[in-house]
């Protein structure tokens, strides 16, 4: 997505650990018109599937599933990384291994949120090792639901995540794909 990629190679900023900032316009601030075009992106290449709900995981992917959702006119879904009081109970439960923060934590969805046989369209911020997207495919396949596809905004290629939710026999989509990033630059696949 040409408008995506332009705005990572003006304002991405390259942290250590193949870590790829991009807190002025996706993670901390947000740029609202880049989300509706994103929403509008990802709705075009998923327009011909049947699509139920929207699932991500709090925080950072909760604008882009917002701005999906409103183009296929369905609810989206947000994982939970904390267990309050009034979501115990029946919930679906994973591990994901955190690669910013090194850790590993526990996602939840309550189990009024994912209905058996509904079709599911996975999507987050980044893609690095998968982790993060193998847990919402987890939390879709224990609700009996189907993921239609993942899709990450950006996937830093170098890692091994989009090939191995491909290898699991998921549609897979990034709407910018880093192969390379370092303090000189940031190479995206054409
Ligand atoms: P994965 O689970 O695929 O290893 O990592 C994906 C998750 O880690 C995403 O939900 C995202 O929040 C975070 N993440 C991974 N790599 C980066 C990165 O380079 N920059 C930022 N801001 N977040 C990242």
């Amino acid at each position: 997505m040409k408008t995506l990629k332009e705005r990572i190679l003006k304002d991405g900023r390259v942290l250590d650990g193949n870590i790829l900032k991009v807190d002025s316009f996706i993670n901390h601030q947000v740029d609202y018109k880049l989300m509706d075009d994103i929403g509008e992106e990802i709705y075009s290449r998923f327009a011909d599937c049947k699509v139920d709900k929207i699932l991500t995981i709090e925080t950072s992917g909760i604008p882009v599933a917002y701005s999906v959702a409103r183009n296929f006119d369905v609810p989206f879904v947000f994982a939970k990384k904390t267990i309050s009081g009034n979501l115990a109970g029946d919930l679906y439960k994973t591990k994901v291994f955190s690669y910013t923060k090194s850790c590993q934590y526990d996602v939840v969805v309550s189990k009024k949120y994912l209905l058996k046989d509904e079709n599911v369209l996975v999507v987050d911020d980044f893609l690095a090792n998968g982790q993060a997207a193998l847990g919402m495919i987890a939390l879709v396949e224990q609700a009996g639901a189907k993921v239609v596809g993942v899709v990450a905004l950006i996937e830093k290629a170098f890692q091994d995540g989009g090939k191995l939710v491909k290898e699991k026999g998921y549609r897979f989509e990034a709407l910018a794909s880093i192969e390379k990033m370092d303090y000189e630059g940031i190479k995206i696949k054409e």
